[in-house]
């Protein structure tokens, strides 16, 4: 079984820089560090982290009240995770009164600024996402509350009347081909609508190698990465759209190597928030040999 694995796999530069960020206040020691939910859809990164002193507070949509030591308070640093947070949101994490740290993608403030733009000139904005993931959460608290979130046609067909002023753009990991599709069929009702790509970068070198994977012959891939991360199981259901059989894991013991023996060529690649060590092992369990990076 010949095994070759994606260019890209492994974590998005917004991620690193997240990660980054936590861990340079970590190092510092001696105070408290707290992220407004897990600042990595990764549970294996997520424990090596909190063994750094990062320390998850909050739930996965930003959105409850925090519970923090009152006496940890005056030491203790915030840190925004990479997907962002809505205005209302930085207001109320402020006010708490630790220091603030905004590691929020700049792919994603650059999807806000669009968003607030376009909302502060009258638009109403169109955002193709998954209404239950925090960086639509975020990115929706920038609409004047003038915003809708769609994920597919039928979501466009339910729209109430909107006016002149229409701006459409997306969640930073959705596939592409998918917002051309959904951005052509709304400027059939909303001819002069504003459609912005603002599929980051990351994402689409992503898609794309899983597309070069397929053309070197690849007969099955391995997709590693959180099964609650939102770009990895994308990624696996792009494998399964090109007609590949996709075999999604969490870890190298997730794989069942005698169930790839019958591929002549398999692929790996993996999702954005996966870490190099996850990667490794993978790898190496699959008898390629790669080296340790991150
Ligand atoms: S997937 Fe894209 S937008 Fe999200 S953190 Fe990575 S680079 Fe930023």
């Amino acid at each position: 079984m010949k095994v070759i694995l994606a260019e890209s796999a492994g974590f998005c530069w917004g991620v690193e820089r997240a990660i980054d960020i936590a861990r340079d206040f970590a190092a510092q020691g001696k105070r408290p560090v707290y992220t407004d939910g897990p600042l990595i859809h990764n549970s294996q990164m997520m424990e090596k982290i909190e063994a750094e002193g990062i320390r998850e507070v909050g739930d996965y949509e930003s959105s409850g009240e925090l519970e923090i030591d009152e006496s940890t308070k005056s030491s203790a640093v915030m840190v925004v995770r990479a997907h962002g947070i809505s205005p209302e949101r930085r207001k109320y994490l402020k006010s708490l009164g630790m220091e603030f740290r905004d590691a929020t993608c700049p792919d994603v403030g650059f999807i806000a600024g669009k968003i607030h733009k376009h909302a502060s000139k009258g638009y109403k904005t169109i955002l193709f996402g998954d209404p239950k993931h925090p960086e639509v959460i975020g990115l929706m608290g920038y609409t004047n509350d003038c915003g809708y979130v769609v994920k597919s046609q039928k979501d466009i067909d339910a729209l109430p009347p909107l006016g002149d002023k229409v701006c459409m753009v997306s969640q930073s990991t959705m596939f592409t081909d998918e917002f051309e599709r959904l951005g052509e069929y709304l400027k059939i009702k909303y001819p002069n609508a504003q459609v912005i790509d603002t599929i980051c970068g990351a994402t689409k070198e992503r898609q794309t190698d899983v597309v070069n994977l397929v053309k070197q012959g690849a007969q099955a891939i391995v997709v590693v990465g959180g099964y609650h991360s939102s770009n990895t199981r994308k990624l696996a259901l792009l494998v399964e759209n090109h007609g590949v059989p996709a075999y999604h894991v969490e870890t190298a013991d997730d794989i069942d190597v005698n169930a790839l023996q019958k591929y002549e060529i398999v692929g790996i690649t993996a999702g954005a928030s996966t870490p190099d060590f996850i990667i490794e092992s993978v790898c190496n369990k699959l008898g390629l040999c790669r080296e340790l990076e991150k």
